[in-house]
Formats: structure tokens, sequence, C-alpha cells
């Protein structure tokens, strides 16, 4: 399915414009109209980490006029391995300053609008309602349903894409004229199911793949030219160098864009609706919780327990906290790893953040672990508050 194009062309270009597109101008599909159109067309990034990167120079690169970045974080030391748009001296900066100064470099016609805020329900409207297209290089559940509800809601498409390890997902959601996110997911995942690449990983050059199919999308949507993801589901495995694309249909049920929708504002909170952990979890914390200060003061003291480690073998290779052996969630939970477990000692679980040794913390509670604890923030308030020589990863 072709669709006309989304914006109007820009009245004209400058000899230096002329200059600069010279390789887009002389394709017949895009020509000085297609151009045009590029300058005239407001596109609003959502994220300047894995996807936005490549998404924001890109876009940037083809002449987009008005490139929005809406962006909270600072820029890390381990967002360089995927996130090029930043540097070595941009660590400690707001993503979306050092984003918006590449973008600068790369293209001074570009008219760039910071947004260095975390994007939410309150803002959402304000912000999508100055731009004509959106690309989602969000990495969570809670903004993913945020961005597709607000687009829906306000009728605008939206280019998503998303990376995990070595695959990588993308589409293309106008419920004008396809399926929305929530007719392709109409649930969340349940909690603790999908890692995030924070604690999966994720192989940097996947952001690029997927990335420059979310920025061939836009282009396309912009210019009008051949045919968008709308309806379909483009699909990349890297190990196996595959490119699939499965049909995704409208769900003539769907909460947000069916016949009869159930949604007709923004949800109350998207974070409870994506449960960052699930119900048993929040159960079990409670009571049941020390900070990493109090599980330096428990060793010193010589308490008697056994450290969990319930993280995956490569993260236990990076960096580990002294005493802890490691026995991975998985096993804990399949009930595997349980006859290993001392009956007569304290357990401490910890994991990388505190989520996955929450979930632990409820198997091992529900198997009759009572006064089994987890430790908040696991390893990585650790390294903060105990021992900074540790690395962070
Ligand atoms: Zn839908």
């Amino acid at each position: 399915m072709s669709l006309p194009p989304l914006v109007e062309p820009a009245e004209s270009l400058s000899v230096d414009e002329i200059r600069r597109y010279s390789r887009h101008l002389i394709i017949p599909d895009v020509g000085v109209e297609g151009q045009k159109r590029l300058k005239n067309a407001k596109v609003l990034c959502v994220g300047a980490g894995g996807l936005g990167s490549p998404a924001l120079m890109y876009l940037a690169a083809a002449g987009v006029g008005t490139l929005g970045i809406v962006e909270f974080d600072t820029v890390d030391e381990s967002n360089l391995q995927r996130q090029i748009i930043h540097g070595q001296s941009d660590i400690g900066r707001p993503k979306a300053e050092s984003a918006a100064n590449s973008v600068r470099e790369i293209n001074p016609y570009v008219n760039v609008v910071i947004h260095n805020t975390a994007i939410d329900r309150e803002n959402v409207f304000e912000i999508f309602g100055q731009y004509d297209l959106i690309v989602d290089g969000t990495d969570n559940f809670a903004t993913r349903y945020l961005v597709n509800d607000a687009a829906v809601l306000l009728g605008k498409p939206y280019v998503w894409g998303s990376i995990y390890r070595f695959d990588g997902q993308a589409s293309v959601f106008w419920a004008e004229h396809g399926p929305c996110y929530r007719c392709l997911y109409p649930e969340p995942p349940p909690p603790g199911m999908v890692p995030s690449c924070a604690e999966g990983g994720v192989l940097g050059v996947l952001c690029a793949s997927i990335g420059s199919i979310q920025v061939t999308e836009a282009i396309k949507l912009l210019a009008g030219i051949g045919e968008p993801l709308v309806g379909s589901l483009m699909v990349y495995d890297a190990l196996e160098m595959s490119y699939r694309k499965i049909r995704v249909r409208k769900d003539p049920s769907c909460v947000l864009c069916g016949e009869n929708p159930s949604i007709t504002e923004l949800v109350e909170d998207y974070e409870a609706f994506c449960g960052a952990v699930s119900v048993e979890a929040q159960e079990a914390v409670v009571d049941a919780t020390i900070t990493a200060r109090e599980l330096k003061e428990w060793q010193d003291a010589d308490k008697d327990f056994l450290l969990v480690d319930v993280r995956e073998p490569a993260e236990f290779e990076i960096v580990r906290i002294p005493g802890s052996v490691l026995i991975p969630k998985g096993e804990i939970l399949s009930g595997e790893a349980l006859a290993k477990l001392p009956q007569d000692k304290q357990i401490v679980l910890h994991c990388k953040s505190g989520v996955r040794s929450a979930e632990a913390l409820a198997a091992l509670k529900a198997a009759g672990f009572k006064d089994a604890v987890h430790v908040q923030g696991g390893v990585l308030a650790w390294v903060k508050t105990v021992d900074p020589s540790l690395p962070s990863y």
C-alpha cells in the first residue's frame, strides 16, 4: 500500500542545499519535490540512545528540516558501545544536548529542538503535537505504550523499532491506515519475562540495522514514496542475517484503535500497566529487603548467611560482590536449584538492580525459605555505595 506524502513541500531549496542534497535530488523518486518535503518536515525522535543515535544522525543528514529530541538521561560510558551520536567527551552531559550538537555538526540547516525531559502523560500531547512524525527509540514497555496511545489519539503515524541481543524488529504504526502497537501486542509481557538491553545486552551495530530501517520508513512516509511498513512487521536476525516481513492486521477489537475502543484517553499509570515487577515480587520484598551497606555490615560482623547472585554467568564474570555464589534466576524459578540451598542458613539474594532478585525472592519464599531477603539495587548499589573501585556495567 502506498500512501500520500505526509508533508507539503517547502517553497524552495537554497543553492547550498541543492549542493548538499544532490545525491538525493538526482533520484527520480525523491527529486527536488521530495527534498523540499523533507525540508518542511518536523520529526520527533523519542530517545537519543541506541536507536535514536543512528536515527537522528541519518534524519539530520537527509535534510529533515526540524528534528526534535526528547530524552532525559545523561551520557554514560556504557552507552558508547552503540550510541554513536555521543562521544567520549560527552560523558556526563545530557544526551539531548550531546545529540543536538552532533546533529548541528552533521547538518547546520536542521532546526534542532531539545526536549530535555522524560516523556510522560502530562507532556506527551504538547510535545507530539509539534511534529508530523514520531520515531520511537525507547527501550521500555511503559514508554512504548504511552507513545502508541498518544500517537493514535492524535492521529499521528510513528515508526517503531526494538532491539535485543542479535534480534531486531521494526514497523510503522498508523491507526488511520493500519494496525497500532496494541493490535500487535495487546498486553505488555509479564514482569521479568523480557529483559531490557541493560540486563540482556545488545550487539551495538544492531542499533544501526534497525535505526536505518526506521529512518528509511520515515523518509518514505514524509516524501510519499514506496510501500511503508504500515501493516507489516520487519523481523531481523543478525546471526542468521535474515530479514522477514510479517503481515500484521488491524484488530477490529483493539481496545485503542478498534471499532469500539475502551481506551479513549491516556492510561492513568503506564508504569503500573506494564508492571516493572510482578505482584508476587512486590509482596515478597516487603520487610525482606536490605541495602548494600547493610549487606556490608552483615559481612563485616561475620553474620552467618549465604549470598546468592541470581544474575547470568557472563555478568558474574564482569563484576561480583565478594563472597557471593552464582545461581541464575532461571534455576531458582524452575526449582532446579532449590536442593542446592542450605536450610539452616539465611539466604541473601542479589542481582544487578534488584528486579530479578525480587522475582527470585518470591519463588524462594513460596518454597519455604521464609527468612530470605534481597539486596535493594543489587550490584549497582554495591558499586555505588560500598566499593566504587569495582566496574559498573
Ligand atoms: Zn490497535
